[in-house]
Protein backbone atom coordinates (compact mmCIF):
# COMPACT_ATOMS: atom_id res chain seq x y z
CA UNK A 1 0.00 0.00 0.00
CA UNK A 2 1.93 3.23 -0.97
CA UNK A 3 2.07 6.50 1.16
CA UNK A 4 0.40 9.43 -0.37
CA UNK A 5 1.78 12.96 0.93
CA UNK A 6 -1.10 15.27 0.43
CA UNK A 7 -0.47 18.86 0.61
CA UNK A 8 -3.52 20.89 2.13
CA UNK A 9 -2.70 24.77 1.35
CA UNK A 10 -4.54 28.00 0.92
CA UNK A 11 -3.60 28.96 -2.86
CA UNK A 12 -0.31 30.66 -3.40
CA UNK A 13 1.52 29.31 -0.82
CA UNK A 14 4.36 27.52 -2.10
CA UNK A 15 2.62 24.36 -3.30
CA UNK A 16 4.15 24.23 -6.54
CA UNK A 17 7.87 25.13 -5.20
CA UNK A 18 7.17 22.40 -2.77
CA UNK A 19 6.53 19.85 -5.23
CA UNK A 20 9.32 20.48 -7.53
CA UNK A 21 11.56 20.17 -4.21
CA UNK A 22 10.18 16.76 -3.53
CA UNK A 23 9.98 15.43 -6.69
CA UNK A 24 13.84 15.61 -6.86
CA UNK A 25 13.79 12.56 -4.35
CA UNK A 26 13.97 9.51 -6.60
CA UNK A 27 11.60 7.78 -4.46
CA UNK A 28 9.14 10.57 -4.76
CA UNK A 29 6.72 11.52 -7.67
CA UNK A 30 4.07 13.93 -8.28
CA UNK A 31 2.57 15.72 -10.93
CA UNK A 32 1.55 18.56 -8.73
CA UNK A 33 -2.21 19.62 -8.67
CA UNK A 34 -4.10 16.20 -9.08
CA UNK A 35 -7.30 16.62 -11.00
CA UNK A 36 -5.46 17.99 -14.47
CA UNK A 37 -4.89 21.62 -15.46
CA UNK A 38 -8.25 22.67 -16.12
CA UNK A 39 -7.99 25.73 -17.95
CA UNK A 40 -4.94 24.14 -20.21
CA UNK A 41 -5.46 24.03 -23.58
CA UNK A 42 -3.84 20.56 -24.55
CA UNK A 43 -2.12 21.66 -27.92
CA UNK A 44 -0.66 24.55 -26.51
CA UNK A 45 -0.13 24.59 -22.65
CA UNK A 46 3.43 23.15 -21.92
CA UNK A 47 4.07 20.77 -19.22
CA UNK A 48 7.49 20.94 -17.03
CA UNK A 49 8.97 18.70 -19.22
CA UNK A 50 9.19 21.36 -22.01
CA UNK A 51 6.39 18.88 -24.62
CA UNK A 52 3.00 20.37 -25.08
CA UNK A 53 0.90 18.15 -23.07
CA UNK A 54 -0.79 16.55 -26.24
CA UNK A 55 2.62 15.15 -27.13
CA UNK A 56 4.23 14.97 -23.51
CA UNK A 57 5.43 11.55 -23.29
CA UNK A 58 4.56 10.95 -19.63
CA UNK A 59 0.86 11.59 -20.24
CA UNK A 60 0.27 9.73 -23.71
CA UNK A 61 1.43 6.76 -21.47
CA UNK A 62 -0.66 7.10 -18.32
CA UNK A 63 -3.71 8.58 -21.24
CA UNK A 64 -2.95 4.23 -23.07
CA UNK A 65 -3.27 2.83 -19.16
CA UNK A 66 -6.51 5.20 -18.63
CA UNK A 67 -7.98 3.15 -22.18
CA UNK A 68 -7.33 0.20 -21.06
CA UNK A 69 -8.93 0.40 -18.00
CA UNK A 70 -11.79 2.23 -19.72
CA UNK A 71 -11.78 5.38 -17.77
CA UNK A 72 -11.93 8.78 -19.20
CA UNK A 73 -8.48 10.98 -19.15
CA UNK A 74 -6.68 13.80 -20.88
CA UNK A 75 -4.05 15.96 -19.66
CA UNK A 76 -6.31 18.78 -18.52
CA UNK A 77 -8.31 16.57 -16.82
CA UNK A 78 -7.52 12.98 -14.90
CA UNK A 79 -11.20 12.49 -13.61
CA UNK A 80 -9.33 12.55 -10.65
CA UNK A 81 -11.27 15.16 -9.13
CA UNK A 82 -14.95 14.92 -7.73
CA UNK A 83 -17.40 16.47 -9.83
CA UNK A 84 -21.02 15.37 -9.24
CA UNK A 85 -22.38 18.22 -11.19
CA UNK A 86 -21.11 20.48 -13.86
CA UNK A 87 -21.79 23.94 -11.91
CA UNK A 88 -19.09 24.31 -9.93
CA UNK A 89 -20.77 26.17 -7.15
CA UNK A 90 -23.11 23.55 -6.85
CA UNK A 91 -20.23 21.16 -6.71
CA UNK A 92 -18.80 22.80 -4.11
CA UNK A 93 -21.68 22.65 -1.96
CA UNK A 94 -21.99 18.87 -2.61
CA UNK A 95 -18.36 17.64 -2.24
CA UNK A 96 -16.53 20.67 -0.04
CA UNK A 97 -17.91 23.23 2.34
CA UNK A 98 -21.43 24.20 2.47
CA UNK A 99 -22.96 27.74 2.07
CA UNK A 100 -22.30 29.46 5.59
CA UNK A 101 -22.43 26.51 7.45
CA UNK A 102 -18.96 25.30 9.07
CA UNK A 103 -19.89 21.89 10.49
CA UNK A 104 -18.19 18.32 10.21
CA UNK A 105 -20.75 16.59 11.57
CA UNK A 106 -23.64 17.92 9.24
CA UNK A 107 -20.66 17.96 5.90
CA UNK A 108 -20.37 14.01 6.50
CA UNK A 109 -23.85 13.20 6.89
CA UNK A 110 -24.23 14.92 3.53
CA UNK A 111 -21.00 12.94 2.07
CA UNK A 112 -22.63 9.81 3.63
CA UNK A 113 -25.80 10.92 2.20
CA UNK A 114 -24.38 11.40 -1.58
CA UNK A 115 -22.28 7.74 -1.25
CA UNK A 116 -25.74 5.71 -1.17
CA UNK A 117 -27.81 7.73 -4.14
CA UNK A 118 -27.37 5.40 -7.02
CA UNK A 119 -26.35 8.80 -9.77
CA UNK A 120 -23.66 10.06 -7.37
CA UNK A 121 -22.25 6.70 -5.88
CA UNK A 122 -21.26 5.72 -9.78
CA UNK A 123 -19.65 8.94 -10.04
CA UNK A 124 -17.69 8.71 -6.74
CA UNK A 125 -16.95 5.02 -7.74
CA UNK A 126 -15.04 5.77 -11.40
CA UNK A 127 -12.88 8.79 -9.48
CA UNK A 128 -12.25 6.72 -7.03
CA UNK A 129 -10.97 4.21 -9.66
CA UNK A 130 -9.16 7.00 -11.62
CA UNK A 131 -7.28 8.26 -8.42
CA UNK A 132 -5.79 5.02 -7.73
CA UNK A 133 -5.10 4.23 -11.29
CA UNK A 134 -3.27 7.49 -12.00
CA UNK A 135 -1.51 7.16 -8.61
CA UNK A 136 -0.14 3.40 -9.34
CA UNK A 137 0.47 4.53 -13.16
CA UNK A 138 2.84 7.35 -11.87
CA UNK A 139 4.89 5.09 -9.07
CA UNK A 140 5.10 2.57 -12.25
CA UNK A 141 6.26 4.96 -14.80
CA UNK A 142 8.80 6.32 -12.25
CA UNK A 143 9.67 3.66 -10.19
CA UNK A 144 8.88 5.48 -6.85
CA UNK A 145 7.13 4.70 -3.65
CA UNK A 146 5.64 7.67 -2.62
CA UNK A 147 3.02 9.78 -4.68
CA UNK A 148 2.26 13.53 -3.49
CA UNK A 149 -0.63 15.53 -4.57
CA UNK A 150 -0.60 19.10 -4.37
CA UNK A 151 -4.33 19.40 -4.92
CA UNK A 152 -4.56 21.72 -1.93
CA UNK A 153 -8.58 21.22 -0.95
CA UNK A 154 -8.94 20.01 2.17
CA UNK A 155 -12.00 18.39 1.82
CA UNK A 156 -10.54 15.98 -1.08
CA UNK A 157 -8.69 14.65 1.91
CA UNK A 158 -12.09 12.94 3.02
CA UNK A 159 -12.51 11.73 -0.29
CA UNK A 160 -8.83 9.86 -0.23
CA UNK A 161 -9.27 8.54 3.19
CA UNK A 162 -11.77 6.48 2.09
CA UNK A 163 -9.32 4.20 -0.40
CA UNK A 164 -8.06 1.70 0.97
CA UNK A 165 -5.24 1.30 -2.16
CA UNK A 166 -3.35 4.38 -0.40
CA UNK A 167 -2.18 5.48 3.30
CA UNK A 168 -2.83 8.47 3.39
CA UNK A 169 -0.13 11.56 5.03
CA UNK A 170 -1.65 15.12 5.22
CA UNK A 171 0.94 17.61 4.88
CA UNK A 172 -0.64 21.44 5.78
CA UNK A 173 1.52 23.75 3.53
CA UNK A 174 0.72 27.66 5.50
CA UNK A 175 2.50 30.42 4.66
CA UNK A 176 2.36 33.96 6.48
CA UNK A 177 -0.79 35.69 5.31
CA UNK A 178 0.46 38.93 4.06
CA UNK A 179 2.09 37.14 0.65
CA UNK A 180 -1.02 35.02 0.14
CA UNK A 181 -3.02 38.43 0.66
CA UNK A 182 -1.45 40.44 -1.37
CA UNK A 183 -1.92 38.11 -4.52
CA UNK A 184 -5.54 37.14 -3.64
CA UNK A 185 -5.81 41.15 -4.30
CA UNK A 186 -3.97 41.31 -6.90
CA UNK A 187 -5.70 38.08 -8.92
CA UNK A 188 -9.31 38.46 -7.03
CA UNK A 189 -9.56 42.54 -7.35
CA UNK A 190 -10.15 42.31 -3.24
CA UNK A 191 -9.58 44.57 -0.68
CA UNK A 192 -6.59 43.36 2.36
CA UNK A 193 -9.56 42.72 4.42
CA UNK A 194 -11.82 40.66 2.72
CA UNK A 195 -8.55 38.78 0.83
CA UNK A 196 -7.43 38.51 5.04
CA UNK A 197 -10.80 36.83 5.92
CA UNK A 198 -10.82 34.42 3.56
CA UNK A 199 -7.70 33.10 3.91
CA UNK A 200 -8.41 32.55 7.62
CA UNK A 201 -11.41 30.60 6.48
CA UNK A 202 -9.39 28.21 4.47
CA UNK A 203 -6.94 27.80 7.10
CA UNK A 204 -9.55 26.86 9.81
CA UNK A 205 -11.48 24.33 7.28
CA UNK A 206 -7.83 22.61 6.70
CA UNK A 207 -7.06 22.55 10.80
CA UNK A 208 -11.03 21.34 11.45
CA UNK A 209 -10.38 18.56 8.74
CA UNK A 210 -6.56 17.77 9.61
CA UNK A 211 -8.66 16.81 13.59
CA UNK A 212 -10.03 14.34 11.09
CA UNK A 213 -6.44 12.12 10.67
CA UNK A 214 -4.19 11.66 13.41
CA UNK A 215 -0.92 11.78 11.88
CA UNK A 216 -0.13 14.92 10.14
CA UNK A 217 2.74 17.84 9.63
CA UNK A 218 3.11 21.07 9.19
CA UNK A 219 5.40 23.09 6.90
CA UNK A 220 5.80 26.81 6.99
CA UNK A 221 6.97 28.48 3.71
CA UNK A 222 8.73 30.33 4.90
CA UNK A 223 10.75 27.50 7.01
CA UNK A 224 11.11 25.37 3.05
CA UNK A 225 13.06 28.47 1.78
CA UNK A 226 15.10 29.50 5.10
CA UNK A 227 16.22 26.00 5.92
CA UNK A 228 15.86 23.77 2.42
CA UNK A 229 17.10 20.83 4.11
CA UNK A 230 15.82 20.73 7.55
CA UNK A 231 11.96 20.99 6.52
CA UNK A 232 12.42 18.48 3.52
CA UNK A 233 14.01 15.89 5.96
CA UNK A 234 11.38 16.47 8.10
CA UNK A 235 8.73 15.30 4.94
CA UNK A 236 11.14 12.99 3.69
CA UNK A 237 11.11 10.93 6.98
CA UNK A 238 7.02 11.55 7.70
CA UNK A 239 6.74 10.38 3.97
CA UNK A 240 8.53 7.06 4.66
CA UNK A 241 11.70 7.58 2.61
CA UNK A 242 15.07 8.06 3.61
CA UNK A 243 16.06 12.19 4.00
CA UNK A 244 18.19 13.32 0.97
CA UNK A 245 19.40 16.64 0.72
CA UNK A 246 18.44 19.39 -1.71
CA UNK A 247 20.85 19.68 -4.89
CA UNK A 248 20.37 23.15 -5.44
CA UNK A 249 18.60 22.70 -8.73
CA UNK A 250 15.41 20.70 -9.33
CA UNK A 251 15.39 21.53 -13.25
CA UNK A 252 17.82 19.14 -13.07
CA UNK A 253 15.50 16.20 -12.93
CA UNK A 254 12.88 15.84 -15.49
CA UNK A 255 9.34 17.24 -13.89
CA UNK A 256 5.90 16.40 -15.46
CA UNK A 257 3.97 18.87 -12.80
CA UNK A 258 1.51 20.98 -14.31
CA UNK A 259 1.97 24.59 -11.90
CA UNK A 260 2.25 27.99 -12.13
CA UNK A 261 4.78 29.66 -14.81
CA UNK A 262 7.40 28.41 -12.49
CA UNK A 263 7.26 25.08 -14.02
CA UNK A 264 9.39 26.16 -17.33
CA UNK A 265 12.20 27.91 -15.20
CA UNK A 266 15.21 27.12 -16.81
CA UNK A 267 17.38 27.03 -13.10
CA UNK A 268 15.41 25.42 -10.46
CA UNK A 269 16.46 27.51 -7.62
CA UNK A 270 14.64 29.04 -4.10
CA UNK A 271 13.59 32.51 -4.29
CA UNK A 272 11.81 33.09 -1.20
CA UNK A 273 8.58 35.40 -2.03
CA UNK A 274 8.20 38.47 -0.23
CA UNK A 275 6.94 40.92 -2.16
CA UNK A 276 3.77 41.80 -0.04
CA UNK A 277 6.80 43.85 1.57
CA UNK A 278 6.49 45.86 -0.99
CA UNK A 279 3.68 45.77 -2.54
CA UNK A 280 1.18 45.75 0.51
CA UNK A 281 0.72 49.97 1.62
CA UNK A 282 1.32 50.44 5.47
CA UNK A 283 -2.90 50.64 5.80
CA UNK A 284 -3.36 46.82 4.16
CA UNK A 285 -1.12 45.77 6.66
CA UNK A 286 -2.04 47.44 9.17
CA UNK A 287 -5.88 46.16 8.46
CA UNK A 288 -4.10 42.46 7.87
CA UNK A 289 -2.43 42.94 11.37
CA UNK A 290 -5.67 44.04 13.18
CA UNK A 291 -7.69 41.38 11.70
CA UNK A 292 -5.05 38.47 12.97
CA UNK A 293 -4.77 40.09 16.52
CA UNK A 294 -8.66 40.32 16.80
CA UNK A 295 -8.68 36.60 15.79
CA UNK A 296 -5.78 36.02 18.35
CA UNK A 297 -7.62 37.90 21.15
CA UNK A 298 -10.52 35.66 21.04
CA UNK A 299 -8.87 32.16 20.23
CA UNK A 300 -6.55 31.62 22.80
CA UNK A 301 -4.83 28.48 22.21
CA UNK A 302 -6.10 28.06 18.94
CA UNK A 303 -3.69 26.22 16.24
CA UNK A 304 -4.32 29.28 14.14
CA UNK A 305 -3.32 31.60 16.76
CA UNK A 306 -0.16 30.15 17.54
CA UNK A 307 0.61 30.40 14.00
CA UNK A 308 -0.96 33.76 13.63
CA UNK A 309 1.52 34.56 16.25
CA UNK A 310 4.37 33.53 14.72
CA UNK A 311 4.35 36.25 11.87
CA UNK A 312 6.27 39.43 13.04
CA UNK A 313 5.32 41.94 13.35
CA UNK A 314 1.33 41.01 14.19
CA UNK A 315 2.02 39.78 17.43
ZN1 LIG B 1 5.71 16.23 -19.44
Amino acid sequence: MPNVLYITSSSFSGSTLLSFLLNTHPDITTVGEMEGWKDADVNTFQCSCGAVLKTCPYFVKTAGVFEQHNLPFSPNDFGTGYRLVDNARFNQYLTESLPRIRHTRIEKLRDGMLRHMPGFSKQIEQNNRANVLFMQTALALTGAKVFVDADKSPYRLRYLQRLPEINLLPMYLVRDPRGVVTTFMENRGWDAALAMKVWIKEQLDILRILQEFPHSIRIYYEDLCEDVNGVLAQIHRFAGVTPQPFSGDFQAVEHHILGNSMRLDRVGKIVKSERWKTKLSAGDQETIARIARDFIERHRGHPLSDILARIEPIK
